[in-house]
């Protein structure tokens, strides 16, 4: 059966110049387009996959990853902002891997365009006010 999916891979220092992406193509036959790939300030690689293949061998392919420290990103997960508490700081602007946030030239103001959100979490931590919430 096939699959298509969009997931956050999050790479260790480690992993991050070793081919593992090459290795889900060649050895599970997985279909691979990037969204966005960053480097994270601790030297984290981040990437956001969209990934097709063959069922099995996209659990196979998941399962090499987790083995080899990948951490996968849950997207079931769903993010909104609390108004009450945002105080336009901005900080979440550059952590968002899909550039859910941009600042209103006008007003200076963060938009947050949930549409553009794919649950990463990354928001959460990086939020002073912690304003950004997540409900399962
Ligand atoms: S980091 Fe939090 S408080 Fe700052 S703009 Fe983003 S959502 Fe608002
Ligand atoms: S959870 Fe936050 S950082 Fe992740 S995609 Fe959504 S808005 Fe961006």
């Amino acid at each position: 059966m096939p699959v298509s999916k969009k997931i956050v891979l999050r790479f260790p220092k480690r992993l991050v110049e070793r081919p593992i992406i090459y290795r889900l193509v060649k050895d599970y036959e997985l279909e691979f387009n990037i969204l966005k790939a960053s480097i994270t300030p601790e030297q984290e690689g981040l990437l956001v996959l969209e990934l097709k293949g063959n069922q099995k061998e996209y659990d196979k392919g998941i399962e090499f990853l987790m083995k080899a420290g990948v951490k996968i990103q849950s997207l079931s997960q769903d993010v909104t902002r609390n108004e009450e508490r945002c105080t336009h700081c901005g900080a979440c602007v550059t952590v968002c891997p899909t550039g859910a946030f941009r600042v209103d030239p006008k007003t200076m103001m963060i938009i947050f365009e949930d549409e553009k959100c794919i649950g990463c979490g990354l928001c959460i931590t990086a939020c002073p006010p912690r304003a950004m919430e997540v409900h399962f």
